[in-house]
């Protein structure tokens, strides 16, 4: 039986950065992996020379922010560059630039509140942001203007962070993402797409002498008097002093621990959590270059936030869907094959919604990207579509875009802590600690669990 000093479940974005800082800082680690490559929700595969990401396409502050930073702080050299970008948003078939071009759409009063809203934001100290963790970015909006339109607009601002709406959004977590995206100016997509990123933390955790192990599914977390104190894999043992899972919390607890080693309020806690909205997506690879000028685009439909989803939940297609398109190639040719491009698109939809309604959904979705890609389907050497129920087999929790909801009550000083009750055992990823958007939050997770248990 070997003994580590820390072992660790998962490879997505929470399990490897963890893993590099504990690798980096000189302690013994075991990484297990069920699936046969890195990454969870941020993983690429390769298919006739494309590269094609599951899902991510926008790192918050790029170079500045948590993911690169941690390689950087574990010495790993990674050469990776970012591409710039701000999606350009769209609605009613006409594109505009947040907050600026919403003069003259919206009555000059509620204009100039965005503005002050957008200030007041960009104002505050990461513990100002603190005191409306518990407060929906609907009532924080509802302060400045309860103007529909820029509520629909500045939900899928929100949405694009968190994957939820206004309604349930924090407003503390949204105003973190807005201000530390447009302090460090700098998000962007990674040369090499996300593989490039996992290549580094892979590398990282050779150098610094961490055993990874994929197609290696923990099966259980071994407690004994009151401690986690190893894990099952393959029916072996393996032993270590502290257990970091990057599972999701939800399956850590129930799943792989056992609630019975936990107090009954803390299960009944963790049942409760609310995970975020689930991503309906299609990924077209073309044997042409359509729209070589776009990058992303992030559509919206005017219709109120609240009926949007409702309509949908319904088995109804909204005139106009929530999108968020985004062309991988035209960032870094090299994701695509000489004189093809690569096109994403998805749409978020509520955890839980109908499978039968999805694919009109998906249908709808195409049909609006082709207002920008004219031929898409025409030039298609394949199309990859997610639905709900296939983002589940591969991600769990119902497929959520993020993992447990950065909703009023679960985001900031309300998030699950990454200590968990049971001794030896944290919950790292963007599930438990931490703040921002997807890959950040998870990341920052992860700093979060070493430097307050560990450095
Ligand atoms: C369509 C889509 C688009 C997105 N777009 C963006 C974006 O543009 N920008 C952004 O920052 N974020 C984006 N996100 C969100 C982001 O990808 C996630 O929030 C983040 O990657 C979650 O990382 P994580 O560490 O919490 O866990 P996960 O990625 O879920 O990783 C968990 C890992 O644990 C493994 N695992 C689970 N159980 C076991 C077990 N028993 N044994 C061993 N291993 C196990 C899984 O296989 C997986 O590899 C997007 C997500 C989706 C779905």
């Amino acid at each position: 039986m070997k003994h580590y000093d820390a072992i660790v479940i998962g490879a997505g974005v929470g399990g490897l950065a963890s893993a590099l800082l504990l690798a980096h800082s000189g302690k013994r680690v075991a990484l297990f992996e069920k699936r046969l490559q890195p990454g969870g929700r941020i993983g690429s595969s390769q298919r006739d020379g494309f590269t094609v990401d599951f899902g991510v396409h926008l790192i918050s502050r790029g170079p500045k922010g948590p993911l690169i930073g941690l390689l950087d702080r574990c010495e790993v050299d990674h050469g990776i560059e970012f591409t710039k970008v701000r999606p350009v948003q769209s609605t009613g078939g006409e594109t505009f630039k947040f907050p600026q071009d919403l003069k003259g759409r919206v009555p000059d009063a509620d204009f100039e509140a965005v503005i002050k809203m957008v200030t007041d934001v960009k104002g505050m100290s990461d513990e100002e942001t603190s005191d409306y963790d518990g407060q929906t970015l609907e009532e924080f909006l509802n302060a400045y203007t309860t103007d529909p339109f820029v509520h629909a607009c500045v939900s899928q601002i929100g949405f694009i962070y968190c994957c939820i709406p206004e309604y349930l959004l924090s407003a503390g977590e949204f105003a973190r993402c807005l201000k530390w995206e447009s302090e460090a100016h700098a998000s962007g997509y990674p040369s090499g797409g996300c593989v490039s990123i996992l290549g580094a933390y892979l590398k990282g955790l050779e150098q610094h002498g961490a055993e990874v192990r994929f197609g290696a599914p923990v099966e259980k977390v071994v407690v004994e008097e009151g401690r986690a104190v190893g894990v099952v894999v393959g029916g072996e043992e393996h032993r270590a002093d502290m257990i970091v899972s990057n599972a999701g919390l939800k399956e850590t607890v129930d799943g792989l621990v056992g609630p019975e080693h936990f107090d009954e309020g803390y299960v009944e806690d963790v049942r409760g959590l609310e995970i975020s909205f689930v991503s309906i997506i299609a990924r077209f690879a073309l044997d042409t270059v359509i729209s070589p000028e776009i990058k992303m685009l992030s559509g919206f439909s005017s219709t109120p936030v609240r009926e949007y989803n409702d309509r949908l939940m319904a088995g109804e297609v909204p005139e106009e869907l929530n999108s968020f398109i985004v062309v991988p190639s035209s960032f870094d040719p090299s994701v695509a094959p000489e004189g093809k491009q690569l096109v994403m698109m998805t749409t978020a939809v509520p955890a839980g919604i109908e499978e039968e309604h999805c694919p009109a959904i998906l249908e709808a979705l195409i049909d609006l990207a082709e207002k920008s890609f004219p031929g898409l389907r025409e030039h298609a050497l394949f199309v990859e579509k997610v639905f709900p129920s296939d983002a589940a087999r591969i991600m769990g929790e119902d497929g959520a875009g993020i993992g447990i909801a950065q909703q009023a009550g679960q985001a900031g000083v309300d998030r699950p802590r990454v200590k968990t009750p049971l001794e030896g055992l944290f919950v790292v990823g963007a599930e438990a600690g931490g703040s921002g958007v997807g890959t950040e939050l998870a990341a920052n997770s992860a700093i979060e669990f070493f430097d307050t248990y560990v450095a």
